[in-house]
């Protein structure tokens, strides 16, 4: 196994013996890059300086004597929305192509202090809207599966990095499915945290209610990882909860005899691909194969989860974006006439397409009008969708069902039509309403592309679903499949 494809763990391993360096490591990685980038396109920005010097920095700690954190020497890329100090952060934007953040997102303070090694920025929908990766306005990222499709998104830069080895671990951010989306259609690992696990602190908002930072990875144990050092209060984020971490890697226990697991019949229902639901449901048989109690169950209102994040989300987008404006920093229109003018050239070249298309749509749902038709209306679905979980979680310790309806689309196939890039979001928006967390783990193939299965939690029951889905890996071999 080349060292740019071994996990984390296996790397820690080799480091603390004394097989390999930091340095070595880190340039395993960054000849990956130069190998495949050309066809991937998964980074925006590089960082191979600061890498290879933060590597040998911990050759230096371990030269010493000192005992490295797990992730020491660890290669890891970042979502480009999440704001590192003296290092470009772009969003994929135009309005942002030059803002360089004078402080680190708390992320990337506690990757820092766990002397991970940070190899660069990833693509991503402008502004972490989007299914595909295409709506960066750079370049769109391509599938490691098949270089002709999508990576999915909004992180697809840092899926496509880990899923390739231009990275052995990645951070992406989580606002309707943006991590488990992209980890299923690259055959990764991907989790999105409980709203409130990690902090906010530094992570560019699209919809603050909705978002979160998660780990991407190879497999379960180092999801674990990347949980541990990333998770935790942080007063800097009012909505970081007083939560006393626990250690992750704890739950990865292969014995699930007895957990009880539902799987919603809305998520196995009507626009969800045969195939995909072929492997879904091999995987079910996994499960009750090692003595879960596997058993369907409901959702109800299911159906109303993406009409109503497609209000909420734009709404909070709308407000949260009005910040750009062109006077403090990124992109301003040159040669515009008075103040207004100069606020509306910025943002009408500043912007992309969608990003555009949300705006106006949160805008409108916000306005007085129309405020109590539609964003007090999706509140009220909102409470009804949460309601829905916890009546399950009553029952259940788990919910299983796919990740995405469809394995990874063809660049281009949805650029046209909004309406149909938003139902790729079917199976996860209703998690990020909710709060509460949710993996996408490798579950198997249809038609040469990876499908991702994906276990839903109650509130902070991330051990649950680790422990469950360290047990699916330990007993198939999907998440060792790598990509041609
Ligand atoms: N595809 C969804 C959207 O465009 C989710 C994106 C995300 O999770 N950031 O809003």
């Amino acid at each position: 196994m080349p060292l740019y494809y071994s996990t984390a763990h296996q790397l820690h391993d080799m480091l603390v013996s004394k097989e390999i360096s930091a340095e070595e490591i880190t340039r395993a990685v960054f000849n990956r890059i130069e190998q495949v980038e050309d066809k991937i396109r998964a980074y925006i920005t590089l960082t191979k300086d600061q890498a290879i010097s933060s590597a040998r920095s911990v050759d230096k700690a371990r030269a010493a004597g000192e005992e490295l954190p797990l992730l020491a020497g660890i290669p890891v890329a970042v979502k480009d929305n999440m704001c590192t100090q003296g290092v470009r952060t772009t969003c994929a934007s135009k309005i942002l192509y030059n803002y360089i953040p004078p402080y680190n997102a708390a992320v990337l303070e506690r990757l820092n202090e766990a002397r991970a090694v940070i190899i660069g920025k990833t693509n991503l929908d402008e502004f972490a809207m989007g299914s595909s990766c295409e709506n960066s306005a750079f370049f769109a990222t391509c599938n490691p599966w098949d270089t002709d499709r999508v990576p999915g998104g909004s992180s697809g830069g840092s899926a496509a990095a880990v899923a390739v080895g231009e990275a052995v671990l990645a951070l992406g951010s989580d606002t309707g499915g943006s991590i488990r989306q992209p980890a299923s259609f690259c055959g990764v690992v991907g989790m999105k945290p409980t709203y409130g696990a990690v902090s906010r602190y530094g992570l560019v908002a699209y919809a603050s209610s909705l978002d979160q930072i998660g780990p991407f990875a190879r497999d379960v144990t180092d999801c674990a990882w990347l949980l541990n050092v990333i998770c935790g209060h942080d007063p800097k984020d009012s909505t970081s909860a007083p939560y006393d971490t626990p250690d992750y890697t704890s739950f990865l226990k292969e014995d699930i005899k007895s957990m009880k697991i539902g799987v919603p019949r809305e998520y196995m229902g009507e626009g969800i691909d045969p195939a995909v639901k072929e492997v879904i449901r091999k995987a079910i048989n996994v499960y009750s194969g090692l003595g879960a109690v596997v058993e369907e169950t409901t959702l109800p209102h299911t159906e109303y989860a993406l009409p109503a994040y497609y209000l909420i989300a734009p709404a909070e987008a709308s407000s949260n974006l009005a910040r750009y404006d062109g006077v403090r920093y990124g992109y301003r229109a040159e040669n515009a006439g008075d103040l207004a003018d100069m606020f509306m050239q910025t943002r009408s070249e500043g912007f992309g397409a969608e990003v555009k298309r949300r705006i106006m749509l949160g805008t409108y749902a916000l306005s007085a009008g129309y405020y109590d038709a539609y964003y007090n209306q999706a509140l009220k679905v909102r409470t009804l969708i949460k309601a829905d979980f916890d009546r399950a979680f009553e029952k259940f310790d788990l919910l299983l069902g796919p990740t995405s309806p469809v394995t990874a689309f063809k660049r281009g196939e949805k650029m046209d039509d909004p309406l149909q890039m938003y139902m790729v979001d079917i199976c996860t928006l209703a998690v990020n309403l909710a709060g509460i967390p949710a993996i996408s783990i490798p579950a198997g193939m249809a038609d040469k592309l990876p499908v991702g299965l994906q276990l839903m939690g109650r509130p902070f029951g991330e051990g649950d679903i680790l422990r469950a889905a360290y047990a699916f890996e330990q007993n198939t071999d999907h998440h060792c499949k790598l990509p041609e």
